[in-house]
């Protein structure tokens, strides 16, 4: 088993990262939850069939009392209505404030049960056992939290750390290719950012079965990135900002295909690589960069190119009609494994952009 212990002050936590752990869970969670009684799972309807007995047979075999609510899978139960309904099924099986909360599942479990840990009774405790590889990479791992509004993504949450994090590689052998392969998009997002000899691995491992028999390093690598750059930067201000390289042009691509036509991960995809392309285009990036990236990701079936209008960009940006607005930070590569931020007028961003096209 691996082990990566998160430091945070007075909020420290273990990623633990094994196969077939969930069938440990119960254990493992007993010793990291000495005093809990119950534990509340929430989960889909896809993960659920697949996961959710072993999960409970487990905590069960430890002492814990357990219940669960099988939400739609889907980004749409992320949102108010699911997260009130959550807190009054927790309050209907009687959890107390030393009882804890557990996510089964991908992001969107993850933060909705995130959330209604942080709130209800001002904060129980949570445990996260990702079941996607976006979820055991990234959203899992630093304490953000979060619901949708009508007004955007993740605009009612929260920093709230989990006590433990369990991630068992062996469940990410039910995701389909595309799920598995929006997962990859963040992972090879580490290696840009960070770290040159993993962006290598990842270039030598062009297939999911290739990647797959190195999952154990692949998840532990990504995490200890994450888990620096939150430790380092845990509410956001700085440091954390470089986990968005690929970010805002992706949200551009997203808004293009109306949260339709691209997974967030095939966005992010494309965003790379035309931040990439930017960055060669200012002089901060090697020449050679955006070929061997789009190499890798086009080998895991993700785009290097998506069409987007300037329109969608200064959508993307935040640039309103006049073309006013502040500075924007750009997270470019000044080498492939260290990214570095970039302050740049907005306006002069997008004309960058349109001479990539
Ligand atoms: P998801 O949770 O919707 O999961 C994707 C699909 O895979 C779902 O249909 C789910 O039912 C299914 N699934 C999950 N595990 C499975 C398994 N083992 N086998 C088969 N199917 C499985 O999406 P996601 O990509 O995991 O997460 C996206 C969410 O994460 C978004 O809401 C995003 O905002 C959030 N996010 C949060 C953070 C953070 O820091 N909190 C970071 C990145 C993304």
């Amino acid at each position: 088993m691996k082990t990566l212990a998160v430091s945070l002050p007075g909020r420290s936590y273990d990623i633990l990262i094994d196969r077939g752990l969930l069938g440990r869970a119960g254990a493992l969670c007993r010793a990291a939850l000495p005093r809990a009684g119950r534990i509340f799972l929430v989960t889909d309807d896809r993960v659920a069939p697949l996961y959710l007995k072993k999960a409970e047979e487990s905590l069960s075999a430890a002492g814990f009392e357990t219940a669960a609510l099988v939400l739609p899978a889907g980004e749409e139960a992320k949102c108010p209505a699911r997260l009130a309904q959550l807190w009054e099924a927790m309050m209907e099986f009687g959890l107390t404030r030393t009882d804890a909360v557990a996510a089964l599942g991908g992001g969107v479990v993850g933060d909705l049960a995130g959330f209604a840990a942080a709130t209800i009774l001002r904060g129980v405790d949570f445990v996260q056992i990702p079941t996607t590889l976006l979820a055991q990479v990234d959203s899992s791992v630093g304490g953000k939290v979060a619901v949708d509004l009508a007004h955007g993504k993740n605009l009612a949450g929260a920093f709230w750390q989990p006590k433990l994090v369990l991630m068992d590689p062996e469940t990410l052998d039910t995701l389909d290719d595309k799920t598995f392969a929006d997962g990859m998009a963040e992972v090879v997002k580490y290696g840009c950012i960070r770290d040159a000899a993993f962006f290598r691995f990842l270039e030598e491992r062009p297939s999911r079965a290739a990647l797959t028999a190195e999952m154990e390093h692949i998840l532990y690598t990504c995490c200890d990135i994450k888990r620096g750059v939150v430790e380092r930067d845990e509410r956001d201000t700085g440091e954390r900002m470089l986990l968005n390289f690929g970010h805002t042009l992706g949200h551009a691509y997203e808004l293009a295909g109306h949260y339709e036509t691209w997974a967030h991960g095939q966005a992010v995809a494309a965003g790379m690589c035309a931040a990439a392309r930017l960055g060669v285009r200012l002089g901060v990036t090697p020449a050679e960069a955006p070929a061997r990236l789009e190499r890798v990701l086009a080998a895991l079936g993700l785009p290097t190119r998506i069409d987007c209008t300037a329109e969608e960009y200064a959508a993307a940006v935040g640039l309103d009609k006049k073309g006013t607005g502040a500075d924007i930070s750009v997270i470019l590569l000044e080498e492939l494994g260290r990214a570095a931020p970039r302050k740049m007028p907005k306006a002069e961003l997008l004309a960058e952009l349109e001479g990539l096209a």
